[in-house]
């Protein structure tokens, strides 16, 4: 019997959740709907626009710098080349722009719906979406859907004080015009610590604000002392316990007043304070879907607010704001809702053993438990630690150093916590992921032969524990 809705499903959101679960669902034979507030170029959120793609390639040309110095002690001679900041701004937006299509093509290829608007909650099973008539001027449709999926994502929080409007977020970041020379960067989290990474490779001189004793709360303490270490030791004037009072706009710049009285000069003034759910105006009041504290939908194991028709996913409901972990909540809802792929089991999502990387220079890689977190779940733990130089750095010149780190629950035998800095953190902690997630013992770790010479072989090569 056809549906009397206009759609059966229809995603509010065209980020990495509302791709996935709108182009999924379609796969599986649902009328599907998806609407998008800025439009094709929005599509891919935060992640492709805003977030981890243009994040990770302005890592990638930070990297080049050292590169280019590092490159002497192997020989290569010449003038280090200089950044053109422009054609940095502009290859971005171009990579951006293709992937932008590239979204648009597989949504128009599942046979998805795609709208260009604001869309608005209007009934437990409809929809308004505000959009642009061709002359430009404002107008609304209307739609029904037997379900409605919220992946509308976060947005920037930034804190009030005085002097606010002259602040830019991780939003703005990226076209920033002029480069800034000098840079300051408030907060303790990737984001903050990423950026400031970022533009000290770039060639800015960064200053790095936190209000806490060390950045990035919640990581493993040894890393979080190690990476600060490293960042320090490449150039970034990392202050801890540090806030600002206010910012004023002066002839030579912006004079950030920090609390102690010190008043630091720079172009430009980047908070990276945390990221709140962006529900404003979704109408969630006017069906009375369950909000958290900070606006966050609130969701049970299936994704499914407290209005049965109502299901949200990704950023919007504050847990881990991780692309993949919005992926695979996508997932979940969609074989729910419509069946799993032919032949395969129902999906479900774990959050034991998410991998994460943080692309600070040097990069973070880890997986499961710190060492302070397993200590207080497991009780007894065994700790194994490896610290060096890289090779490559034998001759680079460079004195970054690398950090590797297990943590065993010593009762099973199980590591159950995985932490690095170093080179590429990142693209090897993901294949030590699977190792954990399939329950990987320590005397599985010794009986893996390393491969040689890699950093990464010294996670199979780590004998002699240094706490228990
Ligand atoms: P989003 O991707 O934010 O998508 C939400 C979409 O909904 C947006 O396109 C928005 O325009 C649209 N929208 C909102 N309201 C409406 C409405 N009412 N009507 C229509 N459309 C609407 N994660 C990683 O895993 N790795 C990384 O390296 C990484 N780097 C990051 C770097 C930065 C600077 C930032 C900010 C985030 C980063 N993240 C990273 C986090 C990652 O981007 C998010 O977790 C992910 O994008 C969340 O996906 P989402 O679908 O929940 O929301
Ligand atoms: P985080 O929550 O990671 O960090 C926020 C930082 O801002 C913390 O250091 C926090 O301090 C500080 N802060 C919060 N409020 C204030 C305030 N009022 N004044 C001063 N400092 C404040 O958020 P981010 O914005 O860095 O990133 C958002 C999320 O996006 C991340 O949590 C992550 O999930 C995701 N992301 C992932 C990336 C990756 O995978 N590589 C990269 C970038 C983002 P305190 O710790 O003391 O609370």
């Amino acid at each position: 019997m056809a549906s009397s809705f206009d759609f059966d499903f229809f995603v509010i959101g065209g980020g990495s959740g509302g791709v996935r679960a709108a182009r999924m669902a379609a796969q599986r034979g649902a009328r599907v709907a998806l609407a998008e507030m800025l439009g094709t170029d929005g599509l891919g959120g935060t992640c492709v626009n805003v977030g981890c793609i243009p994040k990770k390639l302005y890592s990638y040309a930070a990297h080049y710098g050292d590169s280019f110095h590092e490159s002497a002690g192997f020989g290569w001679e010449g003038e280090a080349p200089v950044l053109n900041w422009s054609t940095l701004k502009t290859n971005r937006a171009k990579e951006i722009g293709r992937l932008n299509g590239v979204y648009s093509n597989l949504l128009s290829g599942s046979g998805v719906s795609v709208f260009n608007g604001f869309a608005r909650i209007d009934g437990e099973q409809a929809i308004t979406l505000a959009t642009l008539h061709a002359d430009g001027s404002p107008g609304h449709q209307h739609f029904t859907a037997k379900n409605i999926l919220i992946a509308t994502g976060g947005t920037p929080y930034v804190p009030h004080f005085q002097g606010r409007e002259h602040v830019i977020t991780s939003n703005e970041v990226f076209d920033l015009e002029p480069f800034p020379q000098r840079l300051l960067v408030v907060g303790g989290g990737y984001i903050a610590c990423e950026f400031a990474s970022i533009f000290n490779g770039l060639g800015a001189k960064v200053t790095q604000l936190y209000r806490g004793e060390q950045v990035l709360r919640g990581f493993d303490n040894e890393i979080r002392h190690f990476v600060a270490g490293e960042m320090i030791k490449s150039g970034v004037d990392l202050r801890l316990n540090a806030d600002v009072v206010d910012v004023r706009k002066t002839a030579d710049g912006l004079a950030v007043e920090c609390e102690g009285g010190s008043t630091v000069m720079v172009d430009a003034v980047l908070y990276a304070t945390g990221r709140v759910p962006n529900v404003k105006g979704l109408g969630l009041d006017t069906v009375g879907v369950a909000q958290g504290g900070q606006g966050e939908v609130v969701v049970n194991a299936q994704y499914q607010t407290n209005v049965p028709h109502i299901y949200a996913v990704g950023d919007v409901t504050n847990r881990v704001q991780l692309t993949p972990v919005a992926l695979g909540e996508a997932m979940v809802v969609v074989d729910q809702l419509f069946g799993p792929a032919a032949g395969k089991p129902r999906r479900d999502m774990s959050y034991d053993f998410i991998p994460t990387a943080v692309f600070t220079h040097p990069n973070i890689g880890t997986v499961g438990h710190s060492e302070e977190k397993a200590r207080e779940k497991f009780g007894a733990i065994t700790v194994f630690r490896s610290e060096f130089r890289a090779l490559k750095h034998t001759l680079s010149g460079s004195s970054e150093r690398t950090l590797m780190k297990l943590v065993v629950d010593s009762a099973s035998d199980r590591v159950v916590g995985l932490h690095m800095v170093g080179p590429d953190a990142g693209e090897i902690v993901q294949g030590f992921a699977v190792a954990m997630k399939a329950g990987a013992t320590k005397a599985v770790f010794d009986s893996t032969i390393g491969i040689h010479p890699t950093a990464a072989e010294e996670f199979v090569t780590m004998r002699e524990p240094i706490r228990n």
